[in-house]
């Protein structure tokens, strides 16, 4: 674990998870990019990067872990999650294949993942209007029935990037603090 910066109250370990291709590192990057630290650690095959934000009164840095590629190989491991008090479970709404592996996803999130970690379920790609497989219902379905919350993004348009990644350190602030 990192440790406790004297510029932050609060360090919030997030991770990416998704089928390849899905938008993960582009989402990261478009979250980040006003403060950008991607640490490259290529022997794990593990990305992050962090961004500060404000919550109240309270500075929460985020830690955004990205599985630079990993899920190709299925060989995304324990020490992924561990720590990770929050989960973005990313598919892209032109791959219908990507979004029936979500349940896939969160199998390995509630096999590895903390118990009440917040899981966001977020539909990425929503500027490929005409290539649309997954309907927005379908997305805010499977969030009702496994208890998520849902957004649809789109990082090329930068279209509720940074209200998905708010959300979801809101959220886990409510529950850390
Ligand atoms: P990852 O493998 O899940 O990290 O996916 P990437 O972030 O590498 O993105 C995969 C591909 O999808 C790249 O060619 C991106 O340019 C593209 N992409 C990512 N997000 C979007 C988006 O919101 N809209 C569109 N049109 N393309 C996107």
């Amino acid at each position: 674990n990192a440790s406790v910066d004297e510029d932050c109250d609060y360090l919030f370990k997030m991770v990416l998870i998704g089928d390849s291709a899905v938008g993960k590192t582009n989402l990261l990057s478009r979250f980040a990019k006003d403060e950008f630290y991607l640490d490259s650690k290529p022997t794990i095959g593990v990305e992050f990067a962090y961004r500060n934000t404000k919550v109240g009164d309270k500075t929460v840095k985020a830690q955004i872990w990205d599985t630079a590629g990993q899920e190709r190989f299925r060989a995304i491991t324990s020490s992924y999650y561990r720590g990770a008090l929050g989960a973005m479970l990313v598919y892209d709404i032109t791959r219908q294949g990507t979004f029936d592996n979500i349940k896939k996803w969160l199998h390995e999130l509630r096999e590895f993942g903390d118990r009440d970690m917040v899981i966001v379920l977020v539909g990425n790609k929503t500027d490929l209007v005409d290539l649309r497989e997954v309907d927005v219902e379908d997305g805010q379905k499977l969030a009702q029935l496994e208890n998520l919350c849902f957004m649809e993004t789109s990082a090329k348009d930068n279209l509720n990037v940074e209200d998905v990644f708010l959300q979801m350190i809101t959220k886990i602030y409510s529950i850390a603090s």
